[in-house]
């Protein structure tokens, strides 16, 4: 640009540079000839390389004012000024030229046209440099900027657009192009997995995520192949492939169809860039991958539990809930299989049927692997049935190149009134299959509330007894049992007491069963012995000396491998004669294993002990079973004593019983006696011994010493 207020200059100058070309281009000229024209063309026409500016125009200092305004208003620090006086007296201040960033002050005599042409190149050169550093300044702002806002985004495939979108910007064309990378569930096996078009803009949006294949452009296809073979990136014509190195050495390119050949200022940036993105690229499939550890199953590639539950809280959340299921599937007998033919093959079964699910339910449900041997499956109720489920178990698996046949069995439970979260949703599902599992393997079963209710207030029992045995909570009552003829007594029942911090008193009926689910009653029972024995021995020392001390035992206590252990330590310990101790077992117990049981009653009979069956009559025993069965005493269930009183017909179960015990050798005592009529009932039947309310309830110690004094008194 020059500005002269002297035509001549404009002429001369043209003149003189007007042919050359500088850096192999050549120039072109814009003229202003007062400061105030200058200002105009300035206002819209930044893009200029050199201003030849006459110092004294207007007024004796509008050039300076010229360059001031050029600089501090207008803010254009690229361009570069060469000022020129005519005469030699208006030099300006050796300040202004460092202040305003002057390139060169010149007399105008002294600008032949070889000085003019030397200073112009140089001052283009400048230029040129200049525009690089700010371009490539701004460059990296940018740079930064889109390193930043790549690190906020969460897993590759956002990643991946969010590099595309900052590329474009980066170098200012709106150009097609795409990101590709291989994609896979499992890290191992991403080196031969297939390319995918992981994110895409303009004209290959309609390829996104599809194999990079799926894209039928041999010329595209090559350039991405050959920049992931070498592992850098490949600039040609129109077309740019970026590689992107990573720790992983995952594939991951992006092509660009630039459409022009990038200039070495664009090639150095984006390999900046690509350095930047790399070192992003990292960090976000190392946490992908944690994000895959965290929710999918390491050995099937499915869903993880964490992973189901997310999306089961989406389903209950959203209108779908109205019409989904959630199954959990259980491979039958599983542990045994895998202990039988190791652990291997064990996963391989599990793949395979993972396999099959998936093959199946893939498309419309979600399915998960949550446990050892268990799979969720959550979808459209149509699809989450249990006939649909169960057939595919219905053709044998193929495993290592054998055959394996295979069983499940499903808990199920349907969302639409489900108010509850993902997680409580889990559980009853849980509830509904191991509900499944007691009644019938190879069956299935729905949840209902009542299954849920019911097994959450037993584990609460259960954390509650525990708590409550440790904190010896737990004490004995004694139900005095007596000879209805005589008066006399015989012994008592020790039956176990639990009365929580708040005195209210739990029933055995409902805390026995949880003591023999969860095992506790080892432990009670082994307690409930001693003391039973203790007080026995105590009973003794006050003169009761044939006093009977009846303790009941329950299955799991009994089938425990150490329980004749347990039994003769106790013995040993309380120094209790087992000659006054009776063990009730139950009828239903006689029936479960009755090689072990035989084998026990005898070692126990051998200690002097004796052996009621309690509950007698309710358990359905076959009556050549109790014949083997070396007992000694029937307990003739309370409904049958109860029953006697209605004068129903049952009433005469009880006969039946008298009759049967008389007829095997074994004495009969009726529980449960409370009113005068039953007793006279049973004595008519020739059952002399009895237990109930109409006698004693049971005692606490100290009530039972009391009761014992009155009842010498009486007799
Ligand atoms: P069970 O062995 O059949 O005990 C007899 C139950 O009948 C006792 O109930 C007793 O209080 C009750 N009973 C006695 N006479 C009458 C009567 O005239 N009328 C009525 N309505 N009931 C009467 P309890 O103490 O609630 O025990 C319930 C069950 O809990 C027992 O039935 C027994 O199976 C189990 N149990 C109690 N203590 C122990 C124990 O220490 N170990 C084991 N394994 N089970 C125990
Ligand atoms: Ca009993
Ligand atoms: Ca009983």
């Amino acid at each position: 640009m020059i500005i002269d207020d002297d035509p001549d200059v404009h002429s001369a100058t043209t003149f003189a540079l007007g042919s050359l070309e500088i850096q192999h281009r050549p120039l072109s000229f814009l003229h202003a000839y007062s400061a105030a024209e200058a200002r105009d063309i300035l206002q819209h026409e930044t893009d200029i390389a050199i201003i030849l500016l006459d110092v004294v125009m207007e007024q004796e200092d509008a050039g300076l004012q010229l360059v001031s305004h050029i600089r501090k208003t207008l803010g254009l620090s690229d361009v570069r000024i060469i000022l020129r006086t005519g005469q030699p007296g208006y030099a300006p201040e050796i300040d202004a030229i460092r202040d305003y960033d002057i390139n060169d002050y010149k007399t105008k005599s002294e600008l032949t046209r070889t000085k003019l042409y030397t200073a112009v190149t140089s001052a283009i050169r400048s230029y040129e440099q200049i525009c690089a550093i700010s371009a490539s300044r701004r460059g990296l702002e940018m740079i930064i900027h889109a390193s930043t806002e790549l690190m906020a985004l969460q897993g590759l495939q956002n990643f991946a657009v969010g590099v595309l979108t900052q590329i474009s910007g980066l170098l200012g064309l709106h150009c097609d192009g795409f990101v590709c990378a291989r994609q896979a569930i499992h890290d191992t096996q991403v080196a031969d997995s297939e390319l995918y078009i992981i994110a895409a803009t303009n004209a290959y949006t309609s390829v996104l995520n599809q194999p990079l294949r799926a894209l039928d452009q041999a010329s595209v296809a090559d350039i991405v192949q050959r920049s992931l073979q070498k592992r850098h990136s490949i600039y040609e014509a129109e077309a740019t492939a970026l590689y992107f190195s990573n720790v992983a050495q995952r594939d991951f390119t992006l092509y660009l169809n630039t459409g022009l050949h990038l200039n070495e200022m664009d090639k150095r940036l984006l390999g900046v860039f690509c350095g930047n993105v790399s070192v992003g690229l990292d960090n976000v499939m190392l946490t992908s991958r944690l994000h895959n550890y965290a929710f999918y199953d390491p050995l099937t590639g499915l869903a993880n539990r964490l992973k189901l539950l997310q999306t089961l809280n989406e389903v209950l959340a959203s209108s779908l809930k109205s019409h989904s299921a959630l199954s959990l599937i259980d491979i039958d007998h599983f542990a045994e299989t895998n202990d039988a033919l190791g652990h291997q093959f064990g996963d391989l079964l599990l793949c395979s049927v993972a396999q099959r699910l998936q093959n199946h339910f893939g498309k419309t449900c979600q399915i998960a692997r949550v446990g050892s041997d268990t799979f969720a499956l959550l979808g459209d109720e149509k699809m989450v049935r249990p006939e649909e489920i169960l057939t595919l178990f219905n053709s044998p698996f193929d495993v290592d190149q054998q055959e394996v046949q295979l069983s499940s069995t499903i808990g199920l439970i349907k969302l639409d009134e489900y108010d509850s979260d993902g997680s409580e949703a889990l559980k009853d599902t849980n509830i509904a299959l191991k509900r499944a599992k007691t009644n019938q393997r190879g069956g299935y079963e729905y949840f209902t509330r009542n299954m849920g209710v019911e097994i959450r207030e037993r584990v609460l029992l259960m954390h509650a007894l525990r708590a409550a045995f440790e904190h010896e909570k737990l004490f004995l009552v004694y139900q005095p049992q007596i000879d209805m003829r005589s008066g006399r007594v015989l012994g008592a029942e020790a039956l176990l007491r639990w009365k929580t911090d708040e005195g209210k008193f739990i029933p055995p009926d409902q805390f026995i069963p949880i003591a023999e689910y969860s095992g506790l009653i080892v432990e009670i029972g082994e307690w409930v012995l001693r003391t039973a024995c203790l007080e026995l021995v105590h009973l003794r020392s006050l003169g009761y000396t044939d006093f009977q001390m009846a303790i009941n035992v329950s299955q799991a206590q009994f089938s425990h491998p150490l329980f004749m252990q347990t039994l003769n330590k106790a013995l040993e310990d309380t120094q209790a004669p087992p000659n006054f101790i009776e063990l009730e077992i139950t009828e239903s117990m006689a029936m479960k294993d009755p090689d072990l049981l035989i084998k026990t009653l005898y070692q126990i009979k051998q200690l002097g002990i004796s052996i009621s069956i309690d509950d007698f009559g309710t358990g359905f025993s076959s009556l050549s079973h109790l014949q083997k069965l070396d007992v000694d005493k029937l307990k003739i269930d309370r409904a049958f004593v109860n029953a006697i009183q209605k004068n129903s017909s049952e009433g005469s179960i009880a006969k039946m019983i008298v009759q049967l015990g008389q007829s095997l050798g074994l004495s009969i005592i009726a529980e449960g006696v409370e009113s005068e009529m039953q007793a006279n009932t049973l004595l008519s039947y020739d059952c002399h011994l009895a237990q109930g309310y109409l006698y004693a309830k049971p005692l606490t110690r100290e009530d039972l010493q009391v009761w014992m004094g009155q009842q010498t008194l009486l007799s």
